[in-house]
C-alpha cells in the first residue's frame, strides 16, 4: 500500500533471523591464542542500540593486560611470523578471509546487533568488504618486493591499532590484512560500544590455525587505547577515530621511533553541478549522508547545489527522504537503523539546536521511531552560513547542510574552506568539469557521480586534520613496512 501524503509505500515487516548466531554471555581477551581473563577483572557492557538490551559483557583491558598482548605478538613476530615463508603467511591470510565468508551471515547480523546499522548495508558492505580486504592482502603477502621494486622491504614488527564504532569488522580488516601480508604482527582495540564482531574475527583467527600472537584482540575504553598507544615496544600506531584524539596520540607519540598513520574526522562536500543528472544526484545525497546514519568518516555531509538548480534538487531531496525508513536495524526495509549509542545521538540533536540557533532552516522527515533505542530523523538543513558551526564541525549523524553557489571558483573556494579533507563527491554531465574539480579539491577520495564507494585496491586517507598516510591498494601496504 502506498500513504498519499509522503508517498511511501508500507512493507510488512522482513526481520532477518537471530537463531543462527552464536554469542557468548561474557567475552575475555584473545592473547597469545588464548581467551585470557583480564587482570583488573573488569567488565563492560555491549549494549544493542536499537533497543537498549545488553548483548553481552566485554573484558576492559588495563595496561598490564595490554603488555600482555604486546609481549605475546612481539614473540610472535620475533619467532615466528618474520621467519615463516611469505607465500605461508598469505595462505592464512587467506584462510581467515575464506572462514570469514562462510560465516558472512553470522558477521552481519552481530554487527548490526551491537552498532546499529541496517542489514542490508552489514550484509551487502561492511562483511563482504571486509571478506574482500583479506582476500586482497592475502594476494600481496609474497609479492612484496614486486610491488616495490627496486627497494628493499622490510616489515616493521608489531602494529598498535585502535578503531571505531562506525564500521567494526571493516576497520578491524583494514587495519589487521596489510599489517599480516607485511609481515607484522598485531594488537588490536576496537571501540568500547562495538567489540563483538572484532572478538567473532578473534575466534576465526582461533579456527584458522594462525599462529598464537600474531593477532591479539584486546578489548576495553579509551584508557586501553592509551595504553597502546603508550606501550614503549610498538613499532607503528594505526588509528582511526575522532581528530581530537588523533592529536593526543600525535603527541604522545612525538619523539619515538613509532611510524603513525591517523584516520581522522571529516564534512566531506558533496557538489552538484546544475548539468548534472538529479535523480541520481538526489540518490547519491541520500546515500553519501543517511547511509549508516550518517555514521561515516567520509560522509558527504555539506552539499553545495548551483544556485540554478538549488530549489529542483531540494525539492527531490525533500521528496526523497519522505520514502526512507527508520527503524528496526534489523530489517530488511530499513534505511536507516539506530544512531550508535546514547552519547552520539546527544552529540546530534545537540548540532541539531545549535542550527537552528543559527538560524538555519531546518527539515526533519515526520516519520514514526521506536521509542526504545536510540533514532534519529533525517534532517537537513538550508540557509546555511559558510561560517556556521553545522557546516564547520564534524556532526557524525544523518544531518545534512545545504549551501549553493554560483561559480565553480566559488564552491571550490567554499568546499576547500574546512578543517577537514578527507572525501568530496562532484556531480555533472562533463569529464572535463570532473577532472577541473578533483584536481582543485584538497581531499583524499572525490567521488564523480557516485558517492561512499570503496574497494580495497584504492586508497583510502585524508589531508589537513581528516589525518594523514593510506589504508587500501598499495599504499596501505607501505605503512607497514619499512
Ligand atoms: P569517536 O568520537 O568516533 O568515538 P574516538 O576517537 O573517541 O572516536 O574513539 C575511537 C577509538 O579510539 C576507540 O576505540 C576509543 O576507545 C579509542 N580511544 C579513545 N580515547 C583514546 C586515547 N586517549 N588514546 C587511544 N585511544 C583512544
Amino acid at each position: 500500500m502506498k500513504t498519499e501524503d509522503t508517498n511511501k509505500w508500507e512493507y510488512a515487516p522482513s526481520l532477518e533471523g537471530t537463531k543462527h548466531i552464536q554469542l557468548k554471555e561474557k567475552y575475555d581477551l584473545f592473547i597469545d591464542g588464548k581467551w585470557v581473563k583480564p587482570n583488573a577483572d573488569r567488565y563492560f557492557a555491549s549494549i544493542n542500540p536499537a533497543n537498549e538490551e545488553k548483548l553481552a559483557d566485554i573484558a576492559w583491558a588495563s595496561e598490564s593486560d595490554v603488555d600482555l598482548a604486546v609481549k605475546a605478538a612481539r614473540r610472535a613476530y620475533v619467532d615466528v611470523w618474520s621467519k615463516m615463508k611469505a607465500s605461508d603467511r598469505a595462505k592464512y591470510i587467506f584462510r581467515i578471509a575464506r572462514l570469514m565468508q562462510e560465516r558472512a551471515r553470522e558477521f552481519a547480523v552481530i554487527e548490526t546487533l551491537d552498532g546499529g546499522k541496517p542489514i542490508r548495508e552489514s550484509r551487502d558492505i561492511d562483511v563482504p568488504l571486509a571478506c574482500n580486504h583479506f582476500f586482497y592482502y592475502a594476494g600481496w603477502a609474497d609479492k612484496l618486493q614486486d610491488a616495490f621494486p627496486n627497494r628493499s622491504v622490510e616489515s616493521l614488527g608489531v602494529a598498535g591499532q585502535i578503531i571505531p564504532w562506525n564500521f567494526p569488522l571493516l576497520m578491524a580488516a583494514w587495519k589487521i590484512a596489510p599489517a599480516l601480508a607485511a609481515g607484522n604482527t598485531v594488537v588490536l582495540k576496537p571501540a568500547e560500544t562495538t567489540s563483538l564482531t572484532a572478538l567473532k574475527l578473534a575466534e576465526i583467527i582461533e579456527e584458522s590455525g594462525l599462529p598464537p600472537g600474531v593477532v591479539n584482540i584486546v578489548t576495553g575504553h579509551g584508557d586501553t587505547g592509551a595504553a597502546i598507544v603508550n606501550h614503549p615496544d610498538i613499532d607503528k600506531i594505526a588509528f582511526t577515530g575522532s581528530t581530537a584524539v588523533g592529536k593526543l596520540i600525535q603527541k604522545a607519540t612525538a619523539g619515538t621511533r613509532k611510524k603513525v598513520s591517523l584516520e581522522l574526522g571529516g564534512k566531506s562536500a558533496n557538489i552538484v553541478l546544475e548539468d548534472a543528472p538529479m535523480d541520481q544526484a538526489v540518490e547519491g545525497i541520500v546515500n553519501g549522508i543517511f547511509f549508516n546514519q550518517g555514521h561515516v568518516c567520509c560522509a558527504g555531509s555539506r552539499l553545495y547545489v548551483q544556485e540554478s538548480v538549488a530549489d529542483e534538487l531540494v525539492r527531490k531531496l525533500k521528496q526523497r527522504m519522505q520514502s526512507l525508513y527508520v527503524g528496526n536495524p534489523l530489517d530488511k526495509n530499513t534505511d536507516i537503523g539506530a544512531i550508535n549509542s546514547k552519547e552520539q545521538l546527544e552529540t546530534i540533536e545537540k548540532y541539531v539546536q545549535i542550527g537552528i540557533k543559527e538560524g538555519a532552516e531546518m527539515f526533519q522527515v515526520e516519520c514514526e521511531v521506536p521509542t526504545k533505542g536510540f533514532y534519529c530523523r533525517p534532517t537537513i538543513f538550508t540557509n546555511v552560513a559558510q561560517s556556521s558551526v553545522i557546516a564547520q564541525e564534524e556532526i557524525f549523524g544523518p544531518v545534512l547542510t545545504i549551501q549553493t553557489f554560483r561559480t565553480i571558483d566559488e564552491v571550490i573556494q567554499k568546499a576547500n574552506n574546512s578543517p577537514y579533507g578527507l572525501a568530496a563527491g562532484v556531480w555533472t554531465d562533463k569529464g572535463s568539469r570532473i577532472f577541473n574539480l578533483t584536481s582543485k579539491l584538497r581531499a583524499g577520495v572525490v567521488w564523480a557521480n557516485t558517492y561512499n564507494k570503496f574497494d580495497p585496491a584504492s586508497p583510502f586517507g585524508g589531508y589537513k586534520e581528516s589525518g594523514f598516510g593510506r589504508e587500501g591498494g598499495l599504499h596501505g601496504l607501505e605503512a607497514y613496512l619499512k
